[in-house]
């Protein structure tokens, strides 16, 4: 057999399913000279532009080596005073409640409570999966997704795509979500899940819409999102009937109304530099979870020079997001989810230390069920059988094996958040949430320090 080396995408695929464990693949060294600026990434694409006129397009996360501060910050843990907690012999509570909460709880009569709540939703781990629509991933990994949530007790986002009808018995473990494309909206999806999500960004592409190709609306899929078969799937930059913080509040209040109060509407944007402001805004819209998604968050498909180069690193904007909520006195009012590149256990107590109340987690699910971080994702020929709905490839995963993964990776995230909170001395996320005592940066500067509002290792 012989290999084709200009077809190959580094998915490993070969490697990892080889019998004999024969196969290794390695990046193939550049002959280009040695340049600081003109780098073989550059050059190349430069030689695709000039061959196509084209956008250079990518999938997934921003890979480029700006710092990740979740590196640069680290935990605390009980001594002497305070001692640790072990969490196999002691209660250990990691159930989160979203939702606007009361800035204060009356009681009567002893044990009634007299103060009125805006629906809850408990999940049981900090940890949510994040919007992928039906048409970026295919049916087999959603039906992974929404039976990983049903087992764990979190949720899983439909994104933008809409709700295959096979879904919908899943909707206590659902968020729906409503975004500039309007695609599969109706009052039925409306009120198929627990809460619904306005997109207004997302981190990968902040300040552009989304486009699902033609070839890619088969039967179902156009089923779904309501739009007709091999039509291309063009979700707009804005929502058109969003110029203002009042139109955001028309439209939440509109969803609300439409689903008589009962679910909670969240409002998702990209990080991106005045996030404080626009939170803030959105919290006096009524929203009832702001979605802050950072610039490494992964995507279908994106431009390149969008991916790599708009928006900011989610972990200055959760802090500063946090600290003006705070600041402003409206905190309680909503709660706050980050998203983008959220790697492991550490990466989820630091974010939660920070001061987001729950994390939502893409990339990393999709690496636990096979994905190699390719960047392919946009040319619709997944080799794992993710991002695709190629029937060839998308029968590579299978949902019930893909459910199994998803919860080991929750179940196993749930240990480690457990043992790192015990080592703190602390029995429940309630204790750590903007908990920014239990941080210390390492190698970072004043400006950073501050904005991410902790001390450095030592002081
Ligand atoms: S989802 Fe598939 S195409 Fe996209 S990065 Fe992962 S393995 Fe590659």
């Amino acid at each position: 057999m012989r290999a084709d080396e200009t077809k190959c995408v580094g998915c490993h695929r070969c490697e990892a399913l080889c019998p004999t464990g024969a196969i290794t693949i390695r990046r193939n060294p550049s002959d280009f000279r040695d340049n600081a600026l003109w780098t073989p990434w550059h050059i190349k694409n430069i030689y695709k532009q000039a061959a196509t006129g084209g956008v250079l397009l990518t999938g997934m996360g921003n890979p480029c080596p700006y710092p990740i501060y979740w590196d640069r910050i680290l935990l605390d843990a009980s001594q002497v005073t305070n001692p640790s907690i072990d969490p196999l012999r002691e209660p250990m509570e990691l159930r989160t409640y979203l939702g606007a909460k009361p800035d204060a709880i009356e009681v009567i009569n002893g044990d009634e409570l007299k103060t009125a709540f805006t629906p809850q939703i408990p999940i049981e781990y900090p940890l949510l999966f994040s919007a992928m629509s039906y048409g970026s991933i295919n049916l087999n990994i959603h039906c992974g997704l929404a039976r990983a949530a049903e087992e764990m007790g979190i949720l899983y986002n439909t994104g933008e795509g809409g709700l295959h009808p096979s879904l919908y018995k899943y909707g206590k473990n659902t968020i729906v979500q409503c975004a500039s494309g309007r695609f599969g909206v109706h009052r039925d999806y409306l009120n198929a899940g627990v809460a619904i999500e306005i997109k207004v960004g997302q981190g990968a592409k902040p300040g552009i819409g989304g486009h699902l190709p033609g070839e890619k609306i088969g039967p179902e899929i156009s089923l779904t999102r309501m739009i007709p078969e091999g039509t291309d799937a063009l979700s707009p930059a804005p929502h058109h009937d969003i110029y203002s913080i009042e139109d955001l509040r028309q439209l939440i209040y509109a969803l609300k109304e439409a689903t008589d109060y009962q679910k909670l509407v969240f409002v998702k944007i990209a990080a991106v530099h005045n996030s404080a402001a626009i939170a803030s805004g959105m919290v006096r819209a009524g929203a009832d979870v702001i979605t802050l998604d950072g610039f490494r968050g992964g995507t279908g498909a994106a431009p390149t020079m969008i991916r790599d180069n708009v928006g900011i690193p989610i972990e200055l904007a959760l802090a500063s997001v946090d600290e003006r909520l705070r600041q402003e006195g409206i905190r309680n009012q909503a709660s706050l989810i980050v998203a983008g590149g959220i790697r492991c256990s550490a990466d989820v107590v630091k974010a939660l230390a920070l001061g987001a109340d729950a994390v939502y987690i893409a990339t990393a699910a999709l690496i636990a069920v096979g994905c190699t971080i390719c960047q392919r994702c946009y040319t619709g020929k997944c080799p794992w059988g993710i991002a695709t709905n190629d029937p060839y490839l998308a029968k590579r995963i299978n949902p019930e094996i893909a459910h199994e993964k998803l919860a080991n990776l929750i179940r196993a995230w749930g240990h480690e958040i457990q043992e790192m909170l015990g080592g703190m001395g602390i029995n429940a996320l309630e204790s750590l949430r903007g908990n920014r005592e239990k941080l210390r940066g390492i190698g970072l500067n004043e400006m950073e320090l501050q904005i991410l509002g902790i001390k450095h290792a030592g002081a």
